[in-house]
Protein backbone atom coordinates (compact mmCIF):
# COMPACT_ATOMS: atom_id res chain seq x y z
CA UNK A 1 0.00 0.00 0.00
CA UNK A 2 0.74 3.42 -0.84
CA UNK A 3 2.71 5.12 2.55
CA UNK A 4 2.76 9.26 3.05
CA UNK A 5 4.47 11.27 4.83
CA UNK A 6 2.29 14.33 5.52
CA UNK A 7 2.61 17.16 8.34
CA UNK A 8 -0.83 17.70 9.12
CA UNK A 9 -2.12 16.11 11.94
CA UNK A 10 -3.98 12.72 11.87
CA UNK A 11 -6.93 11.89 13.94
CA UNK A 12 -10.02 10.12 13.29
CA UNK A 13 -11.69 11.90 10.19
CA UNK A 14 -9.31 14.27 10.01
CA UNK A 15 -8.50 16.30 6.66
CA UNK A 16 -4.72 15.77 4.82
CA UNK A 17 -3.71 17.91 2.48
CA UNK A 18 -0.37 16.47 0.98
CA UNK A 19 1.85 18.85 -0.60
CA UNK A 20 1.03 19.25 -4.65
CA UNK A 21 3.43 16.95 -5.54
CA UNK A 22 2.30 14.08 -3.97
CA UNK A 23 -1.08 14.63 -5.02
CA UNK A 24 0.26 14.95 -8.47
CA UNK A 25 2.02 11.35 -7.58
CA UNK A 26 -1.67 9.44 -5.91
CA UNK A 27 -3.45 10.56 -8.96
CA UNK A 28 -1.45 10.90 -12.05
CA UNK A 29 1.59 8.08 -11.68
CA UNK A 30 -0.54 5.73 -8.92
CA UNK A 31 -4.00 6.46 -10.09
CA UNK A 32 -5.85 6.90 -6.91
CA UNK A 33 -9.47 7.89 -7.00
CA UNK A 34 -12.03 9.31 -4.55
CA UNK A 35 -13.16 6.03 -1.94
CA UNK A 36 -9.00 4.81 -2.68
CA UNK A 37 -6.91 3.54 0.43
CA UNK A 38 -3.52 4.32 1.60
CA UNK A 39 -1.22 5.13 4.37
CA UNK A 40 -0.16 8.16 6.01
CA UNK A 41 1.94 9.08 9.01
CA UNK A 42 3.40 12.56 10.37
CA UNK A 43 6.54 11.13 12.78
CA UNK A 44 3.88 12.25 15.64
CA UNK A 45 0.52 10.42 15.56
CA UNK A 46 1.19 7.27 14.44
CA UNK A 47 0.29 5.32 11.17
CA UNK A 48 -2.86 6.10 9.89
CA UNK A 49 -4.91 4.36 7.06
CA UNK A 50 -6.71 7.32 4.96
CA UNK A 51 -8.57 7.68 1.51
CA UNK A 52 -8.90 10.02 -1.08
CA UNK A 53 -11.91 12.43 -0.09
CA UNK A 54 -11.47 14.85 -3.35
CA UNK A 55 -9.74 15.01 -6.14
CA UNK A 56 -9.23 18.89 -6.50
CA UNK A 57 -7.40 20.83 -9.47
CA UNK A 58 -4.78 22.16 -6.43
CA UNK A 59 -4.56 18.79 -5.11
CA UNK A 60 -5.89 16.03 -3.52
CA UNK A 61 -7.83 15.97 -0.03
CA UNK A 62 -7.35 12.74 2.11
CA UNK A 63 -9.29 11.78 5.32
CA UNK A 64 -7.93 9.82 7.90
CA UNK A 65 -10.06 7.02 9.07
CA UNK A 66 -8.22 4.40 11.59
CA UNK A 67 -5.03 4.26 13.13
CA UNK A 68 -2.98 0.98 11.65
CA UNK A 69 -0.11 1.72 14.33
CA UNK A 70 0.91 3.83 16.91
CA UNK A 71 3.92 6.16 16.95
CA UNK A 72 7.45 4.45 17.43
CA UNK A 73 11.03 4.89 17.08
CA UNK A 74 13.91 3.09 16.50
CA UNK A 75 17.21 4.05 17.94
CA UNK A 76 18.56 6.74 19.18
CA UNK A 77 21.56 6.90 16.45
CA UNK A 78 22.33 10.32 14.70
CA UNK A 79 24.47 10.14 11.63
CA UNK A 80 26.62 13.06 11.41
CA UNK A 81 28.93 13.37 7.99
CA UNK A 82 30.82 16.62 6.47
CA UNK A 83 29.74 18.24 3.90
CA UNK A 84 31.03 16.55 0.65
CA UNK A 85 29.68 16.41 -2.81
CA UNK A 86 26.24 17.16 -3.55
CA UNK A 87 25.27 13.89 -4.63
CA UNK A 88 27.18 12.00 -2.49
CA UNK A 89 25.31 13.78 0.36
CA UNK A 90 21.71 12.91 -1.22
CA UNK A 91 23.10 9.38 -1.13
CA UNK A 92 24.01 9.78 2.71
CA UNK A 93 20.76 10.88 3.56
CA UNK A 94 18.79 8.59 1.82
CA UNK A 95 20.84 5.76 3.24
CA UNK A 96 20.46 7.15 6.74
CA UNK A 97 16.87 7.08 6.82
CA UNK A 98 16.97 3.33 5.45
CA UNK A 99 19.43 2.20 7.74
CA UNK A 100 17.04 3.94 10.24
CA UNK A 101 19.44 6.84 11.89
CA UNK A 102 16.89 9.15 13.65
CA UNK A 103 18.58 12.38 12.90
CA UNK A 104 21.39 13.55 10.45
CA UNK A 105 23.82 16.29 11.36
CA UNK A 106 26.01 17.73 8.87
CA UNK A 107 29.61 19.57 9.73
CA UNK A 108 31.88 21.64 8.34
CA UNK A 109 35.71 20.39 9.20
CA UNK A 110 39.21 21.96 8.00
CA UNK A 111 39.21 20.25 4.89
CA UNK A 112 35.35 20.35 4.05
CA UNK A 113 34.77 21.92 0.42
CA UNK A 114 31.59 23.18 1.00
CA UNK A 115 29.18 22.42 -2.13
CA UNK A 116 25.74 24.18 -1.79
CA UNK A 117 23.18 22.02 -0.43
CA UNK A 118 19.62 22.50 -0.71
CA UNK A 119 18.46 21.50 2.76
CA UNK A 120 14.73 21.31 1.33
CA UNK A 121 15.75 18.67 -1.38
CA UNK A 122 17.71 16.49 1.32
CA UNK A 123 14.64 16.31 3.52
CA UNK A 124 12.61 15.47 0.57
CA UNK A 125 14.85 12.64 0.28
CA UNK A 126 14.86 11.44 3.38
CA UNK A 127 10.95 11.95 3.44
CA UNK A 128 10.85 9.51 0.27
CA UNK A 129 13.38 7.09 1.77
CA UNK A 130 11.33 6.91 5.27
CA UNK A 131 7.85 5.83 3.58
CA UNK A 132 9.91 3.58 1.33
CA UNK A 133 11.14 1.45 4.43
CA UNK A 134 7.80 1.58 6.59
CA UNK A 135 9.52 3.77 9.33
CA UNK A 136 7.10 6.47 11.17
CA UNK A 137 9.33 9.02 11.49
CA UNK A 138 11.19 10.81 9.25
CA UNK A 139 15.03 11.88 9.93
CA UNK A 140 15.37 15.52 10.25
CA UNK A 141 18.75 17.00 8.08
CA UNK A 142 20.33 19.93 9.78
CA UNK A 143 21.64 22.88 8.51
CA UNK A 144 25.80 22.49 8.14
CA UNK A 145 27.82 23.55 11.68
CA UNK A 146 31.25 23.70 12.85
CA UNK A 147 32.75 20.35 13.80
CA UNK A 148 34.29 22.24 16.77
CA UNK A 149 30.99 23.71 17.91
CA UNK A 150 29.18 20.39 17.57
CA UNK A 151 31.89 18.98 19.83
CA UNK A 152 31.71 22.17 22.43
CA UNK A 153 27.89 21.57 22.77
CA UNK A 154 28.08 17.46 22.57
CA UNK A 155 25.94 15.74 25.45
CA UNK A 156 28.69 13.60 27.17
CA UNK A 157 25.60 11.02 27.51
CA UNK A 158 26.21 9.88 23.66
CA UNK A 159 28.39 7.65 22.37
CA UNK A 160 30.27 8.58 19.47
CA UNK A 161 31.49 5.96 16.23
CA UNK A 162 34.66 8.14 15.34
CA UNK A 163 34.97 6.71 11.95
CA UNK A 164 39.48 6.93 11.55
CA UNK A 165 40.88 6.43 7.90
CA UNK A 166 43.56 6.61 9.61
CA UNK A 167 43.01 3.13 12.32
CA UNK A 168 41.12 2.34 15.29
CA UNK A 169 39.86 -0.81 16.72
CA UNK A 170 37.97 -3.38 14.44
CA UNK A 171 34.66 -1.80 14.42
CA UNK A 172 32.56 -4.63 15.75
CA UNK A 173 35.07 -5.55 18.61
CA UNK A 174 34.63 -1.86 19.56
CA UNK A 175 31.07 -1.33 19.32
CA UNK A 176 30.72 -4.60 21.23
CA UNK A 177 32.82 -3.53 24.30
CA UNK A 178 31.35 0.27 24.13
CA UNK A 179 27.98 -1.63 24.62
CA UNK A 180 28.99 -3.90 27.29
CA UNK A 181 31.23 -0.92 29.16
CA UNK A 182 27.78 0.85 29.11
CA UNK A 183 26.29 -1.91 31.20
CA UNK A 184 24.29 -3.36 27.98
CA UNK A 185 24.85 -7.22 27.03
CA UNK A 186 25.01 -7.49 23.37
CA UNK A 187 21.92 -9.05 23.77
CA UNK A 188 19.91 -6.06 25.71
CA UNK A 189 21.80 -3.95 23.27
CA UNK A 190 18.79 -3.72 20.77
CA UNK A 191 17.98 0.20 20.62
CA UNK A 192 19.96 0.90 23.41
CA UNK A 193 21.82 3.78 24.39
CA UNK A 194 22.21 6.90 22.62
CA UNK A 195 24.95 6.96 19.58
CA UNK A 196 26.47 9.03 17.07
CA UNK A 197 28.47 7.82 14.18
CA UNK A 198 30.89 10.46 12.53
CA UNK A 199 31.82 10.54 8.94
CA UNK A 200 34.50 13.07 7.65
CA UNK A 201 35.22 15.13 4.34
CA UNK A 202 37.21 13.60 1.60
CA UNK A 203 39.92 14.84 2.28
CA UNK A 204 39.76 13.05 5.86
CA UNK A 205 40.08 14.53 9.08
CA UNK A 206 42.96 17.14 9.70
CA UNK A 207 45.96 16.33 12.34
CA UNK A 208 44.36 18.84 14.51
CA UNK A 209 40.78 17.41 14.63
CA UNK A 210 41.80 13.55 14.05
CA UNK A 211 44.14 14.63 17.71
CA UNK A 212 40.93 16.05 19.30
CA UNK A 213 38.52 13.48 18.13
CA UNK A 214 40.81 10.61 19.55
CA UNK A 215 40.93 12.19 23.24
CA UNK A 216 36.79 12.44 23.45
CA UNK A 217 36.03 10.40 26.49
CA UNK A 218 32.99 9.35 25.00
CA UNK A 219 34.38 8.62 21.54
CA UNK A 220 34.76 4.76 20.13
CA UNK A 221 37.00 5.41 17.37
CA UNK A 222 36.84 2.84 14.89
CA UNK A 223 38.32 1.43 11.52
CA UNK A 224 36.25 0.28 8.57
CA UNK A 225 39.11 -1.72 7.72
CA UNK A 226 42.12 -1.84 5.17
CA UNK A 227 40.68 0.29 2.32
CA UNK A 228 40.29 4.15 2.12
CA UNK A 229 36.22 4.30 1.27
CA UNK A 230 34.78 7.24 0.14
CA UNK A 231 32.66 9.43 2.76
CA UNK A 232 28.84 7.79 1.51
CA UNK A 233 30.28 4.27 1.51
CA UNK A 234 31.98 4.68 5.06
CA UNK A 235 28.37 6.10 6.17
CA UNK A 236 26.64 3.16 4.84
CA UNK A 237 29.28 0.27 6.15
CA UNK A 238 29.37 2.06 9.59
CA UNK A 239 24.98 2.05 10.12
CA UNK A 240 25.33 -1.44 8.79
CA UNK A 241 27.75 -2.46 11.32
CA UNK A 242 26.22 -0.08 14.34
CA UNK A 243 22.77 -1.82 13.84
CA UNK A 244 23.69 -4.82 13.69
CA UNK A 245 25.55 -5.10 16.93
CA UNK A 246 24.36 -2.16 19.19
CA UNK A 247 20.59 -1.35 17.19
CA UNK A 248 17.57 -2.96 16.38
CA UNK A 249 18.74 -6.00 13.94
CA UNK A 250 17.32 -8.93 16.09
CA UNK A 251 20.31 -10.90 16.74
N1 LIG B 1 41.10 11.47 2.05
C1 LIG B 1 41.25 10.55 3.10
C2 LIG B 1 40.04 9.63 3.18
C3 LIG B 1 38.77 10.23 3.65
S1 LIG B 1 37.45 9.14 3.46
C4 LIG B 1 42.46 9.72 2.83
O1 LIG B 1 42.74 9.52 1.68
O2 LIG B 1 43.05 9.27 3.80
C5 LIG B 1 36.11 9.98 4.22
C6 LIG B 1 35.74 9.50 5.60
O3 LIG B 1 35.21 8.19 5.55
C7 LIG B 1 36.86 9.42 6.60
O4 LIG B 1 37.16 10.66 7.19
C8 LIG B 1 36.33 8.42 7.61
O5 LIG B 1 35.43 9.03 8.53
C9 LIG B 1 35.57 7.46 6.73
N2 LIG B 1 36.41 6.32 6.32
C10 LIG B 1 36.77 5.99 5.07
N3 LIG B 1 37.50 4.86 5.07
C11 LIG B 1 37.58 4.45 6.35
C12 LIG B 1 38.18 3.32 7.00
N4 LIG B 1 38.84 2.40 6.33
N5 LIG B 1 38.06 3.24 8.34
C13 LIG B 1 37.39 4.18 9.05
N6 LIG B 1 36.80 5.25 8.48
C14 LIG B 1 36.87 5.39 7.16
Amino acid sequence: MIRLYVSSDLAPGSAVAPTLDQSRYLTQVMRLKVGDDLLAFNGRDGEWRAEVAEVLKKGVILRAVEQTRPQIFGPDLELIVAVVKKARVETIVEKAAELGARHVRLVLTRRTNADRLRLDRLDAIAEEAAEQTGRLDVPPVDDPVRLDALLDGWDEGRRLMFCDETGGAPAIDALMAAAQAAGQTVEQAGGGGKWAILIGPEGGFSPEEGERLRALPFATRVSLGPRILRADTAAIAAMTLWQAVVGDWER
